[in-house]
C-alpha cells in the first residue's frame, strides 16, 4: 500500500493541481497538509516566535484572516471529496519541520506530493526533509508558475539577467491550459488523526471556531478568485488597463489578481486562459497584452528567485560588486523607519501610502514603488528592513516579487540601470494632482510634519531644534 503527503502552502486550489491529479493517480492513501511561511492562527495559540533580523513585525491579522479563508474554502472542497486538510499549528515554516519529519516517519509515507516554491525557507525544508528520508519519491510539479522549468527555452542558471530579454525568449511560447479539478482522491488512512495530532498537525476544521479581530475586503478562497476573475473580465477594465494600471486606487484600475495568485487560490495560467477568451470576444489590445506582459514579471521573479535562493535577500543582492554599482549602502535608523511604517514622514505621498497599505494590506503598483524608493533613498534605509515590513502586511505578500522588486528599486537585482529612485514631488503632482489620495489617507494629517525635520536627534543624540 502506498500512502502519499500531499504539502501544500502557497497552493490553496483544487483546479489546476497537478500534484493533486498525480497524488490521485499514484498512490492508495493521502495524506494532504497545510505548511507554510504564515500562520493561520491568532498570536495567543501559537508557539514562540523566531522572527527574521529584518523584522520585528508580526503578519498582521489580515493577513492571517485572508489566508484562514483560503485554508477553510478548500477544505470544505476537499471534505466533498472525501478528504481532509491538516494545518501545522508550528509559528513558522522552519519550526514546521519538526511535524513535516514526524509525519513522515510515523505514516511510513512513499511519496511526497509538492508544487516547486520559489521561497528560501521552503527550499531548505525540503532539501532536509529529502536528506532525512532518501527513500521517499518526490512528486514535484509546477503550480505556482506559467512554465514548468522543461518548458522554459534555456535552463534555470542561464536565466536571462534582465526581465526584457526573459521576456522577448518567452512571451511566444504556448502555455497549456488549466487542468480540470479532480473529481476522485485516495481517501486518507483510517485512524490516522492522533499521529497527525502527536505530530503537531490541528484539523484545518478547527479554523472555523477561531473568531476573527479584523475582516479584509476581499475574501479568501478558490470561490472568491474565481469569482473576482469572472467580474473583472465581465466589464471592460481590461482594455484600458495599460491607461489605469498606475493609479494610486480604485478597484479596478489594476486587475487585483495578486491577493488570490499570492495564496495560489488561483493560478497564472487560469488568468491567461479567462485573458485569452476576453481578447477573443472583444479584441485584443495593447491594454490585454500587457496583463500577460504584468504576469511574465511576476514568472521572471520566480525563476530568479529559484535560481538566486538566499541572494534574494542579501543587501548586495544578486549583483557581484555592489560597491562598484551606484547601490546605496543603507543602514538602519530607527526613528526613521518608525515613521516610514506609520506613515508620519515629511512626504505625504508616501505617508498616505503607508497608511493605506497599514490599513488595507494592499498597495498599488506606483504606491509600492514610491514607498519603495522613498525608504532607500530619502530615508537611507537599508532596503530588506522595508521589505521585510511589506512581508508583514501585504495580503499579496509573495516571497518571489516582494523581495525581487525591492531588490530592483535598491538597484541590486534585475536592473540594468542601476536601482530606482522617484522623485516623490513630480510623483505627486503626477499620480495624485488634486491630493484626493493624500487626503484620504491623511497623509499630511498634521501639515507641520512636511516641515519637521526627518530626525528628532543628532547624530551625537543631541535635539535637532
Ligand atoms: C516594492 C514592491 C513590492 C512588491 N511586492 C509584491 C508582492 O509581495 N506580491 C505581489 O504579487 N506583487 C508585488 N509587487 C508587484 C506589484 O506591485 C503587484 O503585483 C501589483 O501591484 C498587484 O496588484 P494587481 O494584481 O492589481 O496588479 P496588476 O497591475 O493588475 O498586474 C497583474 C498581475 O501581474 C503581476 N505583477 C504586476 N506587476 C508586477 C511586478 N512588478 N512584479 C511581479 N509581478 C507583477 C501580479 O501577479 C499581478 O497580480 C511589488 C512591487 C513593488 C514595487
Amino acid at each position: 500500500m502506498s500512502l502519499g503527503i500531499l504539502w501544500l502552502g502557497d497552493d490553496l486550489r483544487m483546479a489546476d493541481q497537478e500534484v493533486l491529479l498525480r497524488a490521485a493517480q499514484q498512490v492508495d492513501s493521502l495524506v494532504i497538509v497545510y505548511a507554510g511561511e504564515l500562520s493561520p492562527w491568532p498570536s495567543h495559540n501559537r508557539r514562540a516566535v523566531s522572527p527574521s533580523p529584518f523584522s520585528r513585525h508580526e503578519p498582521s491579522s489580515l493577513r492571517r484572516e485572508f489566508l484562514r479563508q483560503g485554508l477553510l474554502a478548500l477544505d470544505e472542497k476537499l471534505q466533498a471529496l472525501g478528504q481532509r486538510l491538516w494545518i501545522t499549528s508550528a509559528d513558522s515554516l522552519t519550526a514546521a519541520t519538526a511535524s513535516l519529519t514526524a509525519l513522515i516517519r510515523h505514516t511510513g509515507a512513499t511519496q511526497l506530493f509538492r508544487n516547486a516554491h520559489p521561497g528560501g525557507y521552503e527550499q531548505h525544508v525540503l532539501s532536509q526533509l529529502q536528506r532525512r528520508f532518501v527513500d521517499l519519491q518526490l512528486v514535484e510539479c509546477s503550480g505556482l508558475t506559467l512554465f514548468s522549468p522543461s518548458q522554459l527555452p534555456f535552463s534555470l542558471d542561464e536565466l536571462p539577467d534582465t526581465f526584457s530579454a526573459f521576456r522577448r525568449q518567452v512571451e511566444a511560447l504556448e502555455i497549456d491550459g488549466p487542468m480540470a479539478s479532480p473529481d476522485w482522491l485516495p481517501p486518507a488512512p483510517a485512524s490516522l488523526d492522533q499521529v497527525l495530532r502527536d505530530a503537531g498537525f490541528t484539523a484545518a476544521a478547527d479554523l472555523s471556531s477561531v473568531t476573527p479581530s479584523v475582516i479584509p475586503s476581499v475574501k479568501g478562497g478558490e470561490a472568491a478568485a474565481v469569482a473576482h476573475l469572472q467580474q473583472y473580465f465581465s466589464g471592460a477594465a481590461a482594455s484600458v488597463y495599460k491607461d489605469t494600471r498606475n493609479a494610486l486606487e480604485g478597484w479596478d484600475n489594476s486587475t487585483k489578481f495578486s491577493y488570490w495568485l499570492a495564496q495560489g487560490s488561483i493560478s497564472p495560467r487560469q488568468i491567461l486562459q479567462r485573458l485569452k477568451a476576453y481578447e477573443r470576444q472583444h479584441g485584443a489590445n495593447d491594454s490585454t497584452y500587457w496583463i500577460y506582459f504584468e504576469l511574465l514579471w511576476r514568472e521572471y521573479f520566480h525563476w530568479y528567485a529559484h535560481l538566486h535562493g538566499p541572494k534574494l535577500f542579501y543587501r548586495e543582492g544578486v549583483q557581484k560588486d555592489v560597491q562598484a554599482s551606484r547601490a546605496p549602502q543603507g543602514s538602519f535608523y530607527a526613528e526613521r523607519f518608525q515613521k516610514w511604517c506609520a506613515g508620519t514622514t515629511p512626504y505625504p505621498i508616501v505617508n498616505a501610502c503607508m497608511k493605506q497599505l497599514a490599513t488595507t494590506g494592499y498597495l498599488s503598483n506606483r504606491g509600492r514603488q514610491l514607498a519603495a524608493s522613498c525608504l532607500i533613498y530619502e530615508l537611507g534605509i537599508d532596503w530588506r528592513f522595508g521589505a521585510a515590513y511589506f512581508e508583514s502586511q501585504l495580503l499579496d505578500y509573495d516571497v518571489a516579487a516582494n523581495w525581487g522588486n525591492w531588490q530592483y528599486i535598491a538597484g541590486v537585482g534585475a536592473d540594468p540601470r542601476g536601482g530606482r529612485h522617484f522623485n516623490l514631488d513630480k510623483q505627486a503632482q503626477q499620480y495624485d494632482p488634486e491630493g484626493k489620495f493624500i487626503a484620504k489617507w491623511q497623509g499630511a494629517a498634521s501639515s507641520s510634519l512636511a516641515s519637521m525635520p526627518l530626525d528628532s536627534v543628532d547624530a551625537a543624540d543631541w535635539p535637532v531644534s
